[in-house]
């Protein structure tokens, strides 16, 4: 006999991370590039599929590609772990050093998947909160670090969902005073003009940074990336991915989107400016938003339900992400920055949903 088994228990509370995947022509909800990599990026990927020995497995420890983005933070190969998508390396990461009997603290509101995958993998999360314009407060952060000791301590810098990048010494407070690990997540880290890269020392064997194809590199299908720490991490990262995990087809990709970094830098620089002219559209409009580090915008509606805005947008045929059931986000929505006839549709339908005249 077989019998269907209840889920496990700690996870029955848990609600999957659904963003949802609606076909609409306009969709700003995931904070994707609005760009595609560049063309000739496909032409030289295509070519490299014809090489691929599609019977064999692929190159278990990825050596090309952590050698290539090893060489582009002037780190050794061996302080590189890469893996399906930044979340994968977040998993990998709470299942070697978290887990039953661990902490791990991290500051909401910020990246639901922090504290989604801790859960996953049975790590107790401790939510520290943040100032009123939603950054660190360093203070807190260490009060926080000396009464909960976690193993692991998230970061994520710009900060998903609220758009700014903690300062430097913000972050070197918080390394310097957390026992375990300080994993800073950096999905946005090229739309910041500093990163924990440069904070990484002898002093501060704890710090990872984790970074991600999908975003300034236009690559969200790809689902691939990597983080850089020391080889302890990295070995730990190792013992607990599945062998293979990575395969032929998004090593390739990877190593081949490396050759391209001028066309990622000129379209985070796009974006950028696209960011400043949607802000300052933002400004005549009935609502509050906090300045953007990163290429998407929050912004609350103060004359008119979030709910029925988003409604409102949608039907415009403009899908934004609704954040005002989170903890800390009432009345939220976050909009990603698109191309500017993306965004002129945008502008349009948020105006003619908050009611105003344009
Ligand atoms: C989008 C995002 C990621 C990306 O996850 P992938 O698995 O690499 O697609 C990671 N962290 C943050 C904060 C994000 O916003």
């Amino acid at each position: 006999m077989s019998a269907l088994v209840p889920l496990r228990s700690d996870l029955a509370a848990l609600e999957g991370y659904h963003s949802p995947q609606v076909a609409t022509p306009v969709r700003l909800n995931t904070n994707e590039s609005p760009f595609p990599p560049p063309e000739t990026w496909r032409d030289d990927l295509a070519a490299e599929i014809e090489r691929i020995e599609f019977n064999r497995y692929p190159d278990r420890g990825a050596a090309e590609l952590r050698g290539a983005l090893a060489e582009l933070h002037g780190v050794g190969a061996e302080e590189v772990f890469c893996a399906n998508g930044s979340n994968e390396v977040l998993q990998c990461l709470l299942l070697g050093f978290g887990g039953p009997g661990r902490r791990a603290l991290l500051f909401e509101p910020t990246y639901a998947l922090h504290s989604h995958i801790a859960r996953l993998t049975g790590t107790a999360v401790v939510a520290g909160g943040r100032g009123p314009d939603f950054r660190i407060d360093a203070a807190e952060a260490e009060s926080r670090l000396a009464a909960t000791r976690p193993e692991i301590t998230f970061v994520c810098s710009p900060n998903n969902p609220t758009g700014a990048a903690e300062r430097p010494e913000v972050v070197a407070r918080i390394a310097d005073a957390a026992p375990g690990l300080v994993v800073v997540d950096e999905a946005y880290g090229q739309f910041a003009r500093t990163s924990a890269l440069e904070l990484r020392g002898p002093d501060r064997p704890g710090l990872v940074v984790v970074r991600t194809f999908s975003k300034t590199w236009a690559m969200a299908a790809c689902r691939l990336g990597y983080l850089v720490a020391d080889p302890a991490v990295v070995a730990g990262c190792e013992a607990v991915a599945l062998p293979y995990h990575l395969s032929a087809f998004s090593q390739a990709a990877g190593v081949l989107a490396l050759r391209y970094r001028r066309e990622m830098e000129a379209r985070v620089a796009a974006v950028a400016e696209e960011r400043g002219r949607v802000s300052a559209a933002l400004v005549d409009l009935a609502v509050e938003w906090w300045p953007s580090d990163a290429n998407f915008i929050l912004f609350r509606p103060t004359g008119r339900e979030a709910g029925a805005v988003w409604q409102g947008l949608l039907e415009a045929g403009v899908l934004v992400r609704d954040c005002s059931s989170w903890d800390g986000l009432a009345g939220c929505l976050r909009v990603t920055v698109g191309t500017p006839a993306e965004n002129d549709r945008f502008l349009e339908a948020l105006g003619r949903s908050l009611g105003a005249a344009r």
